[in-house]
């Protein structure tokens, strides 16, 4: 059997469950994301900045991807909201079927937002539907300003760019004017926010867009 009609089918499998997954959600009105970055871009210190900002005001949970711990879901629920970790074993995405069985740990039905943190990874997870209604790609200043050219499709297929630890900017070699000029001819429809995780610079800018999602 060639390969391609192997890897086709696996996906259209992951389609079918996705599916289920988004009319679950959208019958509890609840707004999804998946959160996707290179190893160390600062996706979980963004989940827990967001959490801080708006747990007053809607009701966050989140679920964890990561290939071998369980250390990022114990900083989720330190914060005291849902949190359900996914373990893939060495597995370098997530697939829909681990979301539908992270989805009976944890009491969603309640939730405005679900946070999906996928395993870090710029390749492969941007091809895999968890059944989110949006896809949200983070990518630090340390990371420097050609990764858009160099993993076109996470750009691609997601809606909003999250530039990060824009308090670096001094140190690093890294323009921001060019992650935006590369990830725009990627994809013109690109929201971008510019943050920091460690001063909290553009963090209520992003949580008001979580908000006007959640209030749609
Ligand atoms: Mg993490
Ligand atoms: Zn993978």
């Amino acid at each position: 059997m060639p390969l391609i009609t192997v890897e086709r089918k696996v996906l259209e499998k992951n389609d079918v469950i996705a599916n289920d997954i988004r009319i679950k959600l959208k019958a509890h009105k609840i707004f999804s994301f998946n959160l996707l970055s290179s190893p160390g871009s600062g996706k979980t210190s963004l989940v827990e900045r967001t959490i801080v900002h708006l747990k007053e005001k809607i009701q966050i949970g989140v679920i964890e991807g990561d290939v071998q711990t369980d250390l990022d879901a114990q900083r989720i629920d330190l914060l005291g909201v849902p949190v359900a970790q996914i373990v893939t074993n060495g597995g370098c995405h997530l697939d829909a079927g681990l979301v539908r069985d992270a989805l009976t740990k944890i009491d969603y039905v309640h939730l405005n937002v679900l946070i999906i943190e996928n395993v870090g990874n710029l390749v492969c997870p941007a091809g895999f539907d968890l059944g989110e209604d949006t896809k949200v790609v983070l990518l630090s200043t340390t990371e420097g300003d050609d990764k858009p050219l160099k993993y076109p499709a996470m750009f691609r297929n997601a809606s909003v760019l999250i530039i990060n630890k824009i308090d670096l900017l001094p140190y690093v070699n890294c323009s921001v004017q060019k992650i935006k000029e590369n990830a725009l001819a990627i994809n013109p429809d690109l929201k971008i926010f510019e943050t920091s995780c460690t001063t909290d610079a553009g963090i209520s800018d992003w949580c008001n867009w979580i908000l006007t999602q959640a209030n749609q």
